[in-house]
């Protein structure tokens, strides 16, 4: 049943794609964009083990925005670094795309991270000597952008987030709301299908932090981005489409929100 209301809502944002977002023609059907099997991971602080995640199994289909909501010490941002394939697990298994992301060497899965996968921090993790356009530009320097466009691309992404007008401002010369936003931006710049995002809104006051939330809410509604968000915070867990509980490294049980 709930798949077939999931498959439902994909075919709704298909048809919105084709009404007037060309260019964005996501595959909003299919299996799961990223699946974890029972992931354990155990920090070695000297001789103790410290279980940050201790079996835990999700899946998120494309174009889903799913918010992942626990305490704090629960393991959210460990299994953050998880779906994002930016740390591997002591056991269990992540496959992004379909991929077992065990089956391939750094270098590939890099390749393929940075391909599918944009990230946002709750501390925006900006470069603070370089402007908001090269930040942006950042990360299309792994992937082979000619620079005319990239150049390009970094200025229609800050129009995008509202800062046409900040785009030679360094990180300093910015308030804690426009740095999330050049973060987005930077997050934008491969087009990835999936953004990851962490407290997004940690670090901000509940009016901007409600101007972020929008703003992705926003991406997700028009490009059919894929979000995981991670929170502690019920009010913003509304702007998701499906709540994931998580306590002691593991979903509650019944909480995957299905
Ligand atoms: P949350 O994001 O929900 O607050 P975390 O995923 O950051 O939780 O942390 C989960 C648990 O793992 C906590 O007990 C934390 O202290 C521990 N932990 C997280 N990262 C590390 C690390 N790099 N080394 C050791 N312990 C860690
Ligand atoms: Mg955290």
């Amino acid at each position: 049943m709930e798949k077939h209301n999931r498959k439902q809502s994909a075919e709704t944002k298909k048809e919105h794609a084709a009404d007037g977002h060309k260019g964005h023609d996501r595959i909003c059907d299919g299996g799961p964009i990223i699946q974890l099997i029972d992931v354990w991971k155990v920090y070695k602080m000297g001789e103790v083990e410290v279980p940050a995640l201790r079996g835990l199994s999700l899946e998120v289909y494309p174009c889903e925005f799913v918010s992942i909501m626990g305490p704090s010490g629960s393991g959210k941002s460990t299994s953050m670094n998880m779906v994002g394939c930016l740390d591997i697990p002591t056991r269990g298994r992540i496959y992004l795309d379909g991929k077992d992301i065990a089956e391939l060497d750094e270098s590939h899965l890099a390749q393929i991270r940075g391909r599918k996968i944009g990230f946002v921090f709750q501390q925006f993790n900006l470069i603070s000597n370089l402007t908001a356009m090269e930040n942006v530009m950042m990360p299309m320097m792994f992937q082979d952008t000619p620079t005319y466009e990239r150049e390009e691309r970094a200025m229609r992404l800050l129009s995008t987030v509202g800062l046409e007008g900040r785009t030679h401002h360094r990180p300093t010369e910015l308030s804690g709301g426009e740095q999330q936003r050049v973060a987005i931006a930077r997050a934008l710049a491969n087009d990835p299908p999936v953004i990851l995002a962490d407290e997004p809104t940690g670090n901000l006051d509940s009016r901007r932090g409600q101007e972020i939330m929008e703003l992705l809410r926003t991406l997700h509604e028009r490009e059919m981005k894929t979000i995981i968000m991670v929170t502690h915070d019920e009010k913003l867990s509304k702007y998701a489409d499906r709540i994931i509980y998580i306590k002691d490294g593991k979903v509650l049980e019944g909480g995957n929100g299905k």
